[in-house]
């Protein structure tokens, strides 16, 4: 492969974003909080030890809590991890049909979740920020879900088109109360009243009451992302909530995808845009090409060989470089806070390699 040499200088151009908020995001942040409580959420699907990205996506929650809570001692300001248990673990193929078994009932999860406490009581004590964790069924429970899914099963014709545009089915499923086997595709649901029939290969059709069972609910991520929108907007609105959220993910999710999956989804279903929880991305580790480092090459086809392991996931950062390993990832992702203008923007590995020297 051809070998170039760097001359190490890092600029940062103004424009879009960067040219906006470049020395007033905190400030701006503040101005469009409504609430004194505030949570920041973030998820990841605990299927592995947490990759690079993962750990990015968490400092900067903590970061941001710490900087907002500098700027107004008043504001009480915690991070939520909700926990995505109820990706796929297990993928199996029956009559043609995907069928999954989740991190959840499989017990896949319970190998890595640790290592996610760990990461979140370490970034607790850096940033003197607490945290808190939920499920899926947890997360399911919310007083709103029920209302929300009808709407959305209600309008799925308009919906599923842009959901999914490939099959344009609504992904929302249950798994089968007696293996766990999961219509991945929801494939074979249908819809009568408040009840979802599922169909199980194993054991046949079986119902969930939307109303009474929705922590049941288990959805595609494109869905999920619609699905939470809307339960943080109708905290965000609900005057008996004391609390309002934050939400922070990956640059991966930015720009087209939030604009058609979340934004027209939510408008098109009654809602008003300007109530959805605000997100801050998370700037993405690249590759040599300017890819983003991807977990499941990693995991299944063994990818990035070239690359000091460290950088691969938290696991081996913890190893090689023990607990100032995440304290410098967390302590540069403070820096991009404190100077906004290097929140818009993506790093290669190669800086990051630097940064961990
Ligand atoms: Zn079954």
């Amino acid at each position: 492969m051809m070998q170039f040499e760097s001359d190490g200088k890092v600029y940062n151009p103004l424009g879009g974003g960067s040219y906006v908020y470049q020395d007033s995001l905190i400030q701006y942040l503040h101005s469009q909080l409504r609430k004194k409580v505030v949570k920041i959420s973030i998820g990841a699907q605990p299927n592995s030890s947490p990759h690079f990205g993962t750990l990015e996506v968490f400092c900067l929650a903590f970061s941001l809590a710490n900087m907002l809570k500098e700027y107004d001692n008043d504001l009480k300001i915690s991070v939520l991890f909700e926990m995505v248990d109820t990706a796929p673990a297990i993928a199996k193929m029956v009559n043609n049909n995907k069928y999954q078994i989740s991190l959840r009932d499989s017990g896949e999860m319970d190998k890595y979740i640790d290592q996610y406490y760990e990461i979140l009581g370490q970034l607790s004590e850096l940033s003197g920020i607490s945290y808190e964790v939920r499920g899926q069924s947890d997360f399911n429970k919310h007083y709103s879900i029920p209302d929300i899914v009808k709407k959305i099963i209600g309008n799925r014709e308009v919906l599923a088109p842009i959901l999914e545009p490939k099959k344009q089915i609504l992904r929302i499923r249950a798994a089968c109360p007696i293996c766990g086997l999961t219509d991945k595709q929801g494939i074979e649901n249908t819809f009568v009243g408040n009840k979802m029939i599922c169909l199980c290969p194993e054991h046949g059709k079986f119902e969930v009451d939307i109303c009474q069972e929705s922590y049941r609910l288990e959805y595609n991520t494109p869905l999920r992302n619609l699905i939470r929108g809307l339960v943080y907007l109708t905290d965000n609105e609900d005057t008996n909530t004391d609390y309002q959220w934050l939400r922070i993910t990956g640059a991966d999710y930015a720009g087209f995808y939030q604009e058609q999956l979340l934004y027209k989804t939510t408008d098109l279903l009654g809602y008003s845009v300007s109530k959805l929880p605000m997100i801050l991305y998370a700037p993405l580790v690249t590759d040599w090409s300017g890819a983003k480092l991807s977990k499941s090459l990693y995991v299944k086809e063994g990818a990035y060989k070239y690359l000091p392991s460290f950088m691969i996931n938290y696991d081996n950062l913890r190893k090689e470089k023990g607990t100032t390993g995440l304290a410098r990832v967390y302590a540069e992702v403070h820096s991009w806070l404190e100077e906004p203008y290097k929140l818009f923007r993506n790093y290669s590995i190669y800086y990051f390699m630097e940064v961990l020297k």
